[in-house]
């Protein structure tokens, strides 16, 4: 392992342990699986931590990913038409870009940079905390190929 490796790695644990959880090598198979691919899916996760753990199930990656967007280590994304997506960066209030053809999605950052960042006209008499954004639309490679 490289110095680099174990920092990284450290700083995983420490993040885990300061949502509260403890360390387990699963927990910190599938957070370093998302600092690797964020925006991915329980499958994918999964693929990455049986890579280093073969014997975790899937129903295993869901209970981490769960009890990680619980304890707000972890966000959990669901565009329409896709299976819930989970990624690292949260408390940013940052929204989406989706590809319409091949599901591709990039973050965008906040132009408020807190939420709500944008209200409805008439709130009816809700207390608004957050606004999720999608932003629907044909991604460079696919408009290369369109
Ligand atoms: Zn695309
Ligand atoms: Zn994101």
């Amino acid at each position: 392992m490289t110095v680099t490796d174990a920092t990284e790695a450290g700083a995983l644990a420490a993040g885990i342990r300061s949502a509260g959880l403890k360390v387990t090598a699963q927990r910190l198979a599938v957070l370093q699986a998302l600092a690797d691919a964020p925006h991915a899916t329980a499958e994918r996760v999964l693929a990455a931590v049986r890579a280093g753990l073969p014997g975790t199930s899937l129903q295993a990656v869901y209970g981490v990913l769960t009890a990680f967007t619980a304890a707000g280590l972890v966000r959990r994304i669901e565009p329409a038409g896709s299976a819930a997506l989970f990624e690292r960066r949260v408390g940013d209030n940052h929204h989406h870009l989706v590809c319409t053809a091949c599901g591709a999605v990039q973050d965008v950052e906040c132009v408020v940079g807190e939420a709500p960042c944008l209200l409805p006209a008439d709130a009816q008499g809700f207390a608004v905390q957050s606004a999720e954004v999608t932003f629907w639309g044909l991604c460079p490679s696919c408009r290369a190929s369109s």
